[in-house]
């Protein structure tokens, strides 16, 4: 089973609001990482070179928050009650 086929079979109930929010300026390397770290692929980089975070589809695994830590994230929360991921595996 790939990657994404083990993560279609998840569960979303998204919230409305950002559970991840990014530090206002980044360095080129903060960036990287972010793009790199996610297993979900959820850092993406605009026209304008801006780093986005598409936090409906957040596993919840914490790496962004372990690897680049305060200094690139602003806050890391889980979702709210009743909003986030279901994993259902097999
Ligand atoms: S918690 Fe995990 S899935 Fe969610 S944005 Fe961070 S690295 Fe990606």
């Amino acid at each position: 089973m790939s990657v994404n086929e083990s993560l279609s079979r998840n569960c979303y109930h998204p919230a409305d609001t950002n559970h991840i929010v990014l530090q206002a300026s980044l360095s080129e390397q903060q960036r990287v990482l972010l793009e790199k770290i996610c297993p979900a692929g959820l850092f993406s980089r605009d026209a304008a070179g801006r780093v986005n975070v598409h936090f409906q589809g957040c596993l919840e695994c914490g790496c962004c928050r372990l690897v680049a830590g305060d200094t690139t994230l602003k806050a890391w929360r889980y979702p709210p009650t009743g909003a986030g991921i279901t994993l259902r595996f097999g």
